[in-house]
């Protein structure tokens, strides 16, 4: 990397990070983010969804402050357990797992499983005996940011019915989990979810099922260049749902908060490869970035997540169209959403990209173009 002497450097440059690009993770911002919603949605089991960043120190420092996890693999729960985590804490909410891994996952003495088919159920019967489960339902995404379509979930009809299979079959039908998408923007999006909860509660209850845990999944969005309502919010949403669909006897609550807690305590530096114009009238500039679409940001795709940048330059900016650095011409971040940068900005400067402490490291590619997966930095 070549910077002159009189290039800006970043306090975090200066903290010993030259290599770019490098996610660095502050991870007692993610413990205060833990802390943060555990409090809003306090009586909950808070279960941290340790795809959006399963660094190790990270998963060590939520252990510690109580948090309990969700995972999706035989990787993600021996991270946890290496991080401290008891196997009571986990909750393995892939709701499609191979048989060998759920075999795995039971011999680890993990017992909460997710569900949301017949084919699965029997492979849980058969691999996790006597296990608890949770039947996902299908939930509406609109209004997330990053939706999740109709990949995961059944309709409650059938869900009620595979909770009647499972109770038959030596399983503990513990309860009922949706998730409504990812950075879901509007609080009042998980009530009708929760109306839909309370009723299959109360089919299963006339048959003798006494479900118990509502699981809210994820979705609790973080600010980035817009900033979002606080998670109080959303707690006040969800409790007043859980007053109006359960009267009296509420479930036990759990949320899967992955992006909330380790989105902003990510920075990722990238440093400026090229600043060009391909005109000599045209606005806006291109600033090609050493990190792209293939090196972590993944999120950028439509657009769909604008990520907070931030310069040691301070003067009067322009608009630019952010591009990645791969051969790829799906490698731009953003020519559509407004992007503003300082007008002196030079190639070999430092650009901070915030809040990248989620869905980035790992959506990075493996040398695609020679470029090493996104290397990341605990602080
Ligand atoms: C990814 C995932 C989450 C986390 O979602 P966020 O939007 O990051 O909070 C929670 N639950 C499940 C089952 C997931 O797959």
């Amino acid at each position: 990397m070549t910077v002159t002497e009189e290039s800006p450097r970043t306090p975090a440059m200066a903290a010993g990070t030259e290599q770019t690009p490098c996610l660095v993770i502050d991870v007692d911002v993610a413990r205060s983010q833990y802390e943060e919603i555990a409090s809003a949605f306090a009586g909950a089991g808070v279960h941290y969804a340790v795809k959006a960043n399963p660094e190790l120190p990270l998963l060590r420092v939520l252990a510690a402050a109580g948090c309990k996890f969700d995972v999706a693999s035989r990787a993600e729960i021996d991270l946890c357990l290496a991080a401290g985590a008891s196997p009571d804490d986990l909750s393995y909410g892939h709701p499609i797992k191979k048989s060998e891994d759920i075999a795995y996952a039971y011999s680890r003495g993990v017992r909460l499983f997710a569900f949301d088919s017949e084919g699965e159920l029997d492979k849980i019967v058969t691999h996790a005996p006597g296990a608890s489960v949770l039947c996902r339902v299908l939930a509406s995404s609109d209004g997330a940011r990053w939706p999740l379509s109709r990949k995961f979930g059944c309709v409650p009809e059938m869900a009620v019915d595979l909770m009647k299979v499972a109770a038959g079959r030596g399983l503990d039908p513990a309860g009922i989990a949706f998730h409504v998408g990812s950075q879901q923007l509007h609080p009042d999006r998980w009530e009708p979810s929760i109306g839909t909860v309370a009723q299959i509660f109360r089919q299963l209850r006339r048959v003798g099922i006494e479900l118990r845990i509502l699981n809210a999944g994820g979705g609790f969005p973080v600010s980035y260049r817009t900033p979002v309502a606080p998670i109080s919010a959303y707690a006040d949403a969800i409790h007043a749902a859980l007053r109006r669909h359960f009267r009296n006897v509420g479930p036990a609550v759990m949320i899967e908060p992955g992006r909330f807690i380790a989105a902003p305590a990510g920075v990722l530096h990238a440093e400026v490869v090229l600043v060009a114009r391909k005109s000599y009238s045209d606005e806006p500039r291109w600033v090609y970035l050493d990190v792209g679409r293939f090196g972590g940001l993944a999120e950028t795709e439509d657009e769909a997540i604008q990520y907070e940048l931030s310069t040691a330059r301070d003067g009067p900016s322009g608009p630019v169209i952010l591009a990645g650095p791969t051969c790829d011409s799906v490698d731009i971040l953003y020519q559509h959403a407004p992007y503003d940068l300082p007008l002196d900005l030079a190639a070999g400067e430092v650009i901070q990209i915030l809040g990248t402490g989620a869905y980035t490291a790992t959506y990075s590619s493996v040398g695609f173009n020679g470029l090493p997966p996104l290397r990341t930095v605990i602080r």
